[in-house]
C-alpha cells in the first residue's frame, strides 16, 4: 500500500516537476539575498545603522517588510543636496543681505535699511564704505574700527 503511494508520488514528481519546484526555491532564495543586500544599501544611504537593520533583514521577508515600513523617510544624498541648496541661499542672501529687523533686501554698501532705517553697518570712519559690525578693521583702507 505505501510503495503504491512512493510509486504515484515519484510518477507525479517527474524530473521537469522536480527541475520547476527547483527553480521556485532558487527564485525565492535569490530575492530573500536580494531583499537583505537592500536593506543593508538602503540603510546606508538613509543614514541609518546597516548592520542593525542588515540583522534584522535575515529574518526571511518579514525583516525586509519591517524595514520598508521603519525606514527613514530621506535619503542622505538628498538632505545634502537641500543642505546645498540652503548654504548657497544663505550665500545670496550674504551677498546681497536682508534687513535683520523687517527683511527687506538690501545690498552690501547699505549703511541702512532704506525701508525701516535700521542701521545695517558702520561706515568707516576714514574712507567712508560700509563695514560689518564684528569687523574689527576697515579692509579697504586699514583704519582700525572704534
Ligand atoms: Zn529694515
Ligand atoms: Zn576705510
Amino acid at each position: 500500500m505505501s510503495e503504491q503511494i512512493v510509486d504515484i508520488l515519484q510518477q507525479l514528481i517527474s524530473p521537469e516537476v522536480k527541475a520547476f519546484l527547483m527553480g521556485i526555491v532558487a527564485i525565492i532564495a535569490i530575492f530573500y539575498l536580494i531583499s537583505i543586500i537592500w536593506v543593508i544599501r538602503d540603510s546606508y544611504l538613509r543614514g541609518a545603522n546597516p548592520i542593525i537593520w542588515g540583522i534584522i533583514a535575515l529574518i526571511p521577508f518579514v525583516g525586509a517588510f519591517a524595514y520598508s515600513m521603519l525606514r527613514p523617510p530621506m535619503l542622505l544624498s538628498d538632505r545634502d543636496e537641500q543642505d546645498l541648496d540652503f548654504t548657497l541661499k544663505q550665500r545670496e542672501l550674504m551677498k546681497y543681505g536682508e534687513c535683520g529687523k523687517c527683511g527687506y533686501p538690501v545690498e552690501r554698501e547699505y549703511l541702512m535699511c532704506p525701508r525701516c532705517g535700521t542701521q545695517l553697518k558702520n561706515e568707516c570712519r576714514s574712507c567712508g564704505k560700509a563695514l560689518n559690525p564684528d569687523w574689527k578693521v576697515c579692509p579697504y583702507c586699514c583704519t582700525p574700527v572704534r
